[in-house]
């Protein structure tokens, strides 16, 4: 029986997607051959491809405005070097929301100068700062998103008028932004786009080429752009999935659809964290994030008893991230409002058993 999957990443998909991905697997375009063996310059798979890049694209507002997609390999870890690699040349600066920003920051410390000028560390990640002001005289300001382990997202980001760079990788495709404001866009595809393997990158050409450095051709956005994407065998199985998910939330209507459903989960889910005397919410309310909702037991006398309740209930992946501790329900786009109504009334039951 399928369960109720929370898991952060990687992380549920809708089912018809996993249908038409295991039958890819066997018979691709009835080609008589998997889409696992054929050669990624077969016109079949750069149709795939193709469609992958538009797609993305497309449900982002980002047709005719001077982007590209690109599906690259490394995850969003290697995008916390690439970006720094291709836009700092003197300084840059950063927020720090979480064990996601460190790192970027990390990295982009081996290019230049990094002026953390936000942070929330503080208070153990569990907000989004503001009223800060971007300095003008940086490459570029990088910020994420959406904060999958403390569960915080930004609800507005900062004004800046230099390049914005931000790691989606975690609500990328869940909510309705003006996505033209940033300048490049990455995201590791296992949280809300496909399978682990690839990461989706989306960059105004215009940021590009202004760094005195040699970039090896690998770590080059250029390079990528010019070849399509197809600069080396591009990770053919995580790409197509990625098309069929973006191609489900297509034909679904879209950001602004999956948007409803997606807040109608996370108000169900935090209107019974709030409500239910045994829990607490772990992130500051006004900085909730929509898709990981992270949450504590009151006592956690009762865990054992609320943790065998909840893997009875056929439910998968609530653990905490070690650094919050208690639970976290991640909610992507692919879990559907079901699998929170089990959440909600397996707490609820929780309560009537304490
Ligand atoms: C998961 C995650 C990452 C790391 O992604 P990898 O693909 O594993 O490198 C980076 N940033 C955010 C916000 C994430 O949620």
């Amino acid at each position: 029986m399928k369960k109720h999957n929370f898991s952060a990443g990687p992380c549920v998909l809708p089912q018809e997607v996993f249908q038409k991905a295991s039958e890819a697997l066997i018979n691709f375009n009835n080609m008589g051959l998997s889409i696992i063996e054929i050669s990624h310059r077969d016109k079949n798979f750069i149709a795939v491809m193709d469609k992958a890049q538009a797609l993305a694209l497309e449900l982002l507002g980002l047709n005719d405005k001077g982007y590209k997609a690109l599906f690259l390999q490394g995850g969003a870890s290697m995008q916390f070097l690439m970006a720094a690699y291709n836009l700092l040349e003197n300084k840059a600066v950063y927020a720090d929301t979480g064990s996601w920003s460190s790192k970027a920051i990390k990295e982009a410390k081996l290019f230049g100068e990094i002026e953390v000028i936000a942070s929330s560390k503080d208070k153990n990640y569990n907000y989004i700062p503001k009223g800060y002001a971007v300095p003008s005289d940086a490459d570029y300001f990088h910020c994420t998103s959406n904060n999958t382990i403390f569960g915080t997202q930004y609800k507005e980001f900062p004004e800046t008028n230099i390049p914005l760079v931000c790691d989606m990788s975690s609500d990328i495709f869940s909510r309705q932004l003006d996505f033209s404001k940033f300048d490049l866009i990455y995201a590791g595809a296992q949280k809300n786009i496909g399978p682990a393997g690839t990461s989706l990158v989306v960059v105004k050409e215009d940021v590009l080429e202004k760094v005195s450095r040699t970039i090896p051709s690998m770590l080059d956005y250029k390079v990528h752009l010019d070849k399509d994407s197809m600069f080396n065998t591009p990770p053919v199985f995580a790409v197509y999935v990625s098309m069929l998910n973006l191609d489900w939330l297509q034909n679904l209507g879209g950001i602004q659809e999956i948007e409803k459903l997606n807040n109608q989960k996370a108000d169900l889910l935090y209107t019974e964290i709030d409500r239910n005397p045994l829990f607490t919410g772990f992130a500051t309310k006004e900085d909730r994030s929509v898709m990981n909702a992270t949450f504590n037991l009151v006592d956690e006398s009762h865990k054992e008893v609320f943790d065998k309740m909840w893997k009875e209930a056929n439910i998968n992946g609530l653990n905490g991230h070690r650094s919050v501790g208690g639970y976290r329900a991640s909610m992507y786009n692919g879990l559907t409002l079901e699998s929170v109504e089990v959440l909600v009334e397996t707490m609820k039951k929780f309560e009537n058993t304490i």
